[in-house]
């Protein structure tokens, strides 16, 4: 595996590549990794002939009063197990390499930034934006692999590509999850052990309520349902439980298996932020 913090260097070897003609699969990742990533790892070498994984915390994506500073950092660490899954190429850039200067020009994603995460996380959406865009432009991946975990990421993240015509295919990879169900995060290590248990309520709730949910059944009686159920965490403090469309985010009124209906929640364990969620069907 090549480590790469230089743009000019990862574009000879892009060029290479392409000349090649061989294909590009490419997993943007902020680092502290774990199963979840390695699982897009796989699903990108399952798809094309090299792996191209990124690790850079964005700043342009937290807000104030958010972790970017104690977000996990372990560089070598993760270079070895993308290393061991079979990665091609790590770039690796520092924060000046990506932004040598403040950006100029912003992102702005449509209405769906503000539903959600977007909500609670305002310029969250928009600083992604950015940097996929920037991550496409300097890979031109065929393949950009991307976790179902992060719904609203990977909706606008299709609607960025679309819009913007990259020539790159939208993979959305299922979530992967510890053994008791707790969804992988490179935040769950902020978790103490009590707080580690407690944030089991976030899936429990969200299975809960997907056995509640069949064809005809009100999102509002479910979402009341919820909130009861998770009422008896104390160490949870939710920001959202949703009943949402999962292409377009739109909530929903009634369970259509025609909406794609997808149970969506987030909330803070401690100090730690954590979201999930689950299609109906
Ligand atoms: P992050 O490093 O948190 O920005 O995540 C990088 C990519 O990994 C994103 O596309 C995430 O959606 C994906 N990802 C994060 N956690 C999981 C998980 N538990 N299962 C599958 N993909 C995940």
């Amino acid at each position: 595996m090549r480590i790469v913090t230089h743009i000019s260097e990862l574009r000879h070897l892009i060029r290479q590549t392409k000349a090649q003609s061989q294909t590009i699969g490419f997993v943007p990742t902020m680092g502290a990794l774990h199963a979840g990533h390695l699982s897009l790892i796989q699903e990108a070498k399952d798809k094309s002939d090299r792996v191209i994984a990124s690790i850079f915390v964005n700043p342009e994506q937290f807000g104030p009063g958010e972790d970017y500073d104690r977000y996990p950092r372990q560089a070598e660490k993760d270079a070895e197990m993308l290393r061991a899954a079979g990665t091609d190429i790590l770039f690796l850039p520092a924060k000046e390499e990506i932004y040598p200067q403040p950006p100029r020009v912003k992102v702005l994603p449509g209405p769906v930034a503000n539903v959600l995460c977007g909500k609670t996380r305002p310029g969250h959406f928009s600083g992604v934006g950015l940097v996929v865009a920037k991550l496409l432009n300097l890979v031109s991946p065929d393949f950009l692999f991307l976790g179902q975990k992060d719904l609203q990421q990977t909706v606008i993240i299709r609607q960025l590509i679309e819009d913007l015509n990259f020539p790159v295919e939208l993979v959305v990879c299922p979530t992967i999850r510890e053994a008791d169900g707790l969804a992988m995060s490179s935040r769950n290590r902020y978790l103490t052990p009590e707080e580690r248990q407690t944030a089991l309520i976030l899936n429990h709730t969200l299975q809960h309520l997907k056995t509640l949910a069949q064809p005809g059944a009100t999102v509002q009686s479910l979402l009341e349902e919820g909130h009861q159920y998770f009422k008896n965490a104390p160490g949870l403090q939710t920001d959202y439980l949703e009943i949402v469309n999962g292409t377009t985010l739109e909530t929903l009124e009634v369970i259509l298996p025609e909406e794609n209906p997808v149970i969506a929640i987030a909330g803070f364990v401690g100090k730690t932020r954590l979201i999930d969620n689950t299609f109906v069907f």
